[in-house]
């Protein structure tokens, strides 16, 4: 049943709906080849393979029952990022202070998957509380990039995205704070898009910087991905940043703009993107793909986003001081691990907090800590938070006058080397250089994978667009995908 893996969500479906097999043998293909391969991989945290079953089970029935008129994804196995609580399902944020615990209930968008009885095979592993750039930094081991497993994944969302690149799963989610759905998509050849602020509710996903996270999805194609976003988008009055705006349906938009050109589209070149630290072949790629959107029918327009240069720096200041205050709630009295050295309360405190966390969370608690502290605020905190306000007019300014999509490289590199980057901070920080300045702007954006480097590499291509347009970007994606030959069904491992 392996070649159960490799469809897409539109065969899956066709599959279910004539009776071609059940969503328990879908389900049984997928636990089966995440069985022969985890332990070489490391991608899931925790396997649901009893409840996965029984949900498809119900998911059948349903399909039964309602024919063409069940949920498309009902009966569809889909893998969850441990930062999204799941009922009853261990949940830790690949953090040791949070081994053992159970939540009560599921965050919402793993909720609507469940209303539509998708099957959840699983909690995948992610650099510990989302901080991270290459899966290292889980409690729980690293993450091998199934196109050279001495290399990363990349990260945070380092266990969802080789779920589907290795067909572990067809589809995933993650989450991405600053830049941890696009950065992993592109490092190991897969779709992913982070959607608007605003757009996925964040209820019951364990918060790290609360202004800028987003939960988004991964795929083996735009299509799946469109399906993945139909899902889990919308309003959601348990989190007081979900937007009430209205949700295309993006699988059927997409449907009207196949096969046609990208007329009318203009595309923004940010010239502050295009700089001598990009690999070669990135940078080649990344031109290719511009003459491709050129040759597609798009219209190419050179902009300028002044203030990207100090996106990198905003953000660390803000996301930690964000996380410091999320943080704060691990005290060992509420959740998860407590020290078993403690005599007094606050040895409580501070025993579980240093047992607990790994050495990149805390090293970014002290940063936050630091530059919320008083004196030190005005120079730090409300600087970076002014800064942040001239990066999101830039973007305004783009948007508003030259271009309806941006496109630039994800990342400076293709997938590093386990422990290269490991041991400095801050050439870690500069692989999320591209994908930072737009979550500052709580713009959509995307990964598409486009080509390999010269070692046989992914390489993505980052799609950006002004607030909601996440079917434009599908739109552009869903092109780009049909006129390129990048094969994200190949097995790479
Ligand atoms: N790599 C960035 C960080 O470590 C972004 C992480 C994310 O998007 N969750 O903060």
């Amino acid at each position: 049943m392996s070649e159960l893996t490799r469809l897409s969500v539109d065969e899956m479906r066709t599959g279910l709906l004539t009776g071609a097999f059940t969503a328990l043998d879908l389900t049984d293909a997928h636990l089966k080849r995440i069985d022969a391969t985890n332990e070489q991989f490391n991608s899931f945290l925790t396997i649901c393979a009893d409840k996965a079953r029984e949900q498809a089970r119900v998911a059948d029935e349903r399909i039964r029952k309602e024919g063409s008129q069940s949920p498309a994804l009902c009966g569809i196995p889909i893998a969850i990022k441990d930062m999204l609580l799941t009922d009853g399902v261990e949940t830790t944020a690949a953090s040791k202070i949070l081994k053992g615990f159970i939540p009560p209930y599921d965050a919402t968008p793993v909720a609507k998957l469940k209303e539509r009885d998708s099957i959840i095979l699983g909690k995948t592993n992610q650099d510990e509380f989302a901080m991270g750039s290459s899966n290292e930094n889980s409690a729980f081991g690293p993450v091998r990039n199934p196109w050279d497993p001495s290399r990363v994944p990349g990260g945070s969302s380092g266990g969802s995205v080789v779920a589907v690149a290795l067909g572990q799963a067809p589809l995933s989610l993650g989450t991405d704070t600053g830049g941890s759905i696009r950065q992993p998509a592109s490092l190991t050849g897969v779709f992913g898009m982070k959607p608007t602020y605003g757009r996925v509710s964040r209820y019951g996903v364990i918060a790290f910087a609360s202004s800028l996270d987003q939960v988004g999805p991964f795929a083996r194609s735009t299509v799946d991905l469109a399906y993945a976003l139909d899902a889990i988008c919308g309003y959601d009055s348990n989190d007081s940043t979900s937007m009430k705006r209205e949700v295309p349906a993006f699988r059927e938009e997409l449907r009207k703009w196949e096969g046609k050109s990208l007329e009318g589209i203009r595309v923004g070149v940010p010239k502050e993107y295009f700089i001598d630290g990009n690999e070669p072949d990135v940078q080649a790629a990344t031109q290719e793909s511009l003459k491709t959107l050129e040759k597609l029918g798009a219209k190419l327009v050179d902009i300028s986003l002044p203030h990207t240069e100090h996106a990198l720096e905003v953000y660390y200041i803000i996301a930690p001081a964000e996380a410091s205050s999320n943080l704060s709630r691990y005290d060992g009295v509420r959740y998860g691990y407590r020290s078993p050295n403690a005599k007094t309360l606050s040895e409580l405190y501070s025993k579980t907090r240093a047992e607990g966390f790994g050495r990149e969370v805390k090293r970014r608690i002290m940063i936050g800590t630091y530059v919320l502290s008083a004196g030190y605020y005005d120079a730090y905190y409300r600087k970076a938070q002014e800064v942040r306000t001239l990066i999101i007019d830039d973007f305004k300014a783009a948007f508003n006058n030259h271009c309806d999509v941006i496109a630039a490289p994800v990342s400076p590199t293709t997938a590093f080397k386990i422990g290269e980057k490991a041991q400095s901070p801050l050439a870690m920080y500069l692989a999320d250089v591209f994908t930072i300045p737009a979550s500052l702007a709580g713009l959509p954006g995307m990964s598409v994978p486009t080509t390999l480097d010269r070692n046989g590499l992914p390489i993505g291509l980052q799609l950006l667009g002004a607030p909601f347009t996440e079917s434009t970007l599908l739109r552009v994606s869903q092109a780009l995908e049909h006129a390129g030959n990048f094969d994200t069904r190949r097995n790479c491992s």
